[in-house]
């Protein structure tokens, strides 16, 4: 990318003074938008890299001691070097700033960086002078300027938001560090207040979490990511085994306004919560008779049980929300009817809950043997009617609904095999469940397409496929499988399980065409705020992104309760420069993979203890037993803190000259 300057990670690419004809590149950084929104104009950026220089005007000085304060402020104050060394930094560069700098208070100031970079415990203070060091370096005449009296301060803006790669990674924007380092201390109560700050599903998460969060910890580049997730897991056992006293709602229902939220998953329960913990009346409309979404239809009682998601849901209803069961939106219900029961607000997470088609002859015959993954979980989990038993299942599919129907049926006694028509490499399925579903005896077909449901008398007998081969890679960057000329053959089963995607039922769209739609069905809404066209109509989850993640949907809950606010309180709807931080962070990358961590490795992450093979495969036993305290103390210990800081110095599009 061209930039004005960059030292970001000690790569020092310096244009100043060149024509932008001449600029030479700076590796490393893929984009930096310059649009800071509102009409502002990011042009520098300090943070744990270093300084990155878009285009005057901007004020390295005052950048540099906004950018101390910072770290003070974010300062824990558990270690004295950090704490007390970014005070006196701050200090000395006001003093600068104010004209009352001596050119000994620049050495000064590099050998506090350095001291402080040295002697502190965690990111703040170990990464955060690297930037003051740059600046100190590469930028020296402008301090010079100051100190000579020839230059005062600019007055920008500079917007910054303290974060972590794992935090950074996270859809909910979780203060990872924070919740770990209270399970360090013996404090599973304070992590699990952390983890509410930003989703209350620290159960369901601590299950069945994803964790992108640990594909960006630090503690990869020394031995093994933290296991974070399952650090989660455990602060909300320790309390719900404990029956901890749940946190009261000071302010239930104490303000007038209702909001309706449509579907009781993850990302409506997100957005209740933090309304309803604001005083609003919340009440949430689900189709079906049990809350809970995909969470309770879809992911097996092995990996998420039913009564732990009660207990959890129960949490959230304490709190003041209302779930009303059996209402479908749409039929029994409408925008305009709840806009006349006098709801203000129409939040809609409905999920993805339309099976896709296979394309292949017959699936839509009715044979018996044949299911949509999402329609047979949903009977496992929570039907009335036994499932009939299958001898031979075949799973056409390679996602996680494929894992989790493959394992189900294992559990009932079948022999399952997956049929996938790219290859093993190409699964898009959670490592993690095919590592699981191979050790519960799962088979695997790869190359396979399937074209033919044959079957006899009604009832399936087989699966005709195409044998596939690799081609060319597709928009999604994997190669496209070629089907095989006259390759076609049966394989034998008893059962068929169409386990390929879902698309989301938005039908009651139709009723609103103020609100625009995707041309893959979902709501169009603004990304950051989640608002629609319709000013009162907000959408979040799954819905909107298509079928994803627990995590995307209760953080994408949390941000439109954020929205929600906002407009409840006839405020401008917007996100925060806070968050523009956030998500300026995210785009440039936290987290670097290469990255040297000069630290003594070998310290294993913790394993967690499971069920017996036996057992895991002959029932819906949940399979993980969680940590003991002594476990999760020792993990959480791992943990580096990598707390960085991240600064953006803005002005507005009118503004003076600056530099
Ligand atoms: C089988 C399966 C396994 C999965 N495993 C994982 C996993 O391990 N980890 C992970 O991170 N993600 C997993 N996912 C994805 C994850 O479950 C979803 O991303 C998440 O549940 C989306 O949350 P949501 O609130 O947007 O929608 P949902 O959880 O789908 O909830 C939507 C709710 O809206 C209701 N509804 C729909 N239409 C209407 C209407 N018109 N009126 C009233 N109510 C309506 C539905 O009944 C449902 O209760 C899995 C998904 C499936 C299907």
């Amino acid at each position: 990318m061209k930039l004005l300057f960059s030292s970001w990670f000690g790569d020092i690419v310096d244009n100043r003074g060149k024509e932008p004809s001449d600029y030479a590149d700076v590796r490393g950084i893929k984009q930096f938008p310059a649009d800071f929104g509102g009409g502002r104009t990011a042009t520098a950026y300090m943070g744990w890299g270093g300084i990155v220089l878009l285009s005057e005007p901007y004020d390295i000085v005052e950048l540099t001691y906004e950018y101390a304060r910072a770290l003070q402020a974010s300062s824990c104050a558990k270690c004295f070097p950090c704490r007390t060394g970014t005070k006196v930094i701050e200090d000395i560069l006001l003093g600068i700033l104010e004209g009352r700098g001596t050119a000994e208070d620049l050495s000064h100031l590099a050998r506090l960086c350095d001291s402080v970079s040295s002697n502190s415990k965690c990111g703040i203070g170990q990464l955060g002078p690297v930037a003051l060091e740059h600046a100190l370096k590469y930028f020296a005449g402008d301090f010079a300027k100051y100190i000579s009296g020839e230059r005062k301060r600019s007055g920008f803006q500079y917007p910054w938001k303290m974060t972590a790669p794992c935090t950074s990674a996270c859809p909910t924007g979780m203060d990872i560090p924070l919740y770990i380092e209270y399970i360090k201390d013996g404090n599973p109560a304070g992590s699990l207040s952390t983890i509410r700050e930003a989703s209350p599903m620290a159960c369901s998460l601590g299950r069945a979490c994803f964790h992108p969060c640990e594909n960006n910890c630090r503690r990869a580049n020394v031995d093994q990511p933290l296991a974070i997730c399952k650090l989660k897991r455990f602060a909300w056992d320790y309390e719900d085994l404990r029956d901890a006293e749940k946190p009261a709602n000071p302010n239930k229902h104490k303000r007038p306004e209702k909001v309706a939220m449509i579907g009781a998953g993850i990302a409506s329960l997100a957005a209740a919560y933090y309304l309803a913990n604001k005083g609003y009346r919340v009440t949430i409309f689900e189709k079906l008779a049990r809350s809970g979404g995909a969470i309770r239809t879809g992911i097996p009682h092995y990996r998420v049980p039913n009564e732990a998601l009660d207990r959890e849901i129960a949490y959230i209803v304490s709190l003041g929300v209302e779930i009303k069961y059996g209402v479908h939106f749409g039929k029994d219900e409408t925008f305009k009817s709840l806009r006349d029961k006098g709801y203000k607000v129409i939040f809609l997470g409905t999920g993805g809950d339309l099976s896709k088609k296979m394309g292949a002859d017959g699936e839509d015959a009715g044979y018996d043997g044949f299911y949509n993954g999402i329609d047979i979980l949903k009977q496992v989990k929570i039907g009335t009617d036994p499932v009939p038993k299958r001898k031979r299942v075949l799973v056409v599919g390679g996602g996680n609904t494929a894992m989790d129907c493959a394992r189900t049926f294992r559990r009932l006694g079948s022999e399952v095999i997956i049929v996938y028509r790219r290859t093993e490499k190409e699964l898009p399925a959670d490592p993690h469940e095919v590592y699981e579903s191979k050790e519960e005896g799962v088979q695997y077909m790869f190359l396979e397409a399937p074209t033919k449901i044959i079957a006899q008398n009604g009832k399936i007998s087989g699966l005709e496929c195409q044998t596939m081969e690799l081609g060319e890679p597709d928009a999604s960057g994997r190669r496209r499988p070629v089907a095989v000329k006259g390759s076609e053959h049966v394989i034998p089963a008893d059962c068929i399980i169409s386990a390929i995607g879902q698309d989301c039922d938005i039908f009651y769209l139709k009723e609103d065409p103020n609100i625009k739609i995707t041309k893959w069905d979902n709501p169009v809404v603004h990304p950051d705020t989640l608002q629609s066209d319709v000013a009162d109509v907000f959408a979040g989850g799954d819905c909107v992104t298509g079928p994803l993640t627990l995590v995307m949907a209760t953080g994408q809950g949390r941000r439109a309760a954020q929205s929600i606010l906002q407009f409840l309180e006839g405020k401008t709807v917007a996100i925060s420069d806070e968050q523009r931080v956030e998500n300026l962070i995210a785009a440039i990358g936290a987290y670097d993979k290469k990255e040297k961590v000069s630290m003594p490795g070998g310290w294993k992450r913790q394993d967690m203890p499971i069920i017996s093979h036996d057992l895991k495969v002959n029932s819906f036993e949940e399979v993980e037993l969680g940590y003991s305290q002594t476990q999760a103390m020792e993990e959480a210990a791992r943990c580096m803190r990598c707390y960085i800081v991240g600064m953006a110095s803005v002005t507005s599009k009118e503004s003076g000259e600056g530099k």
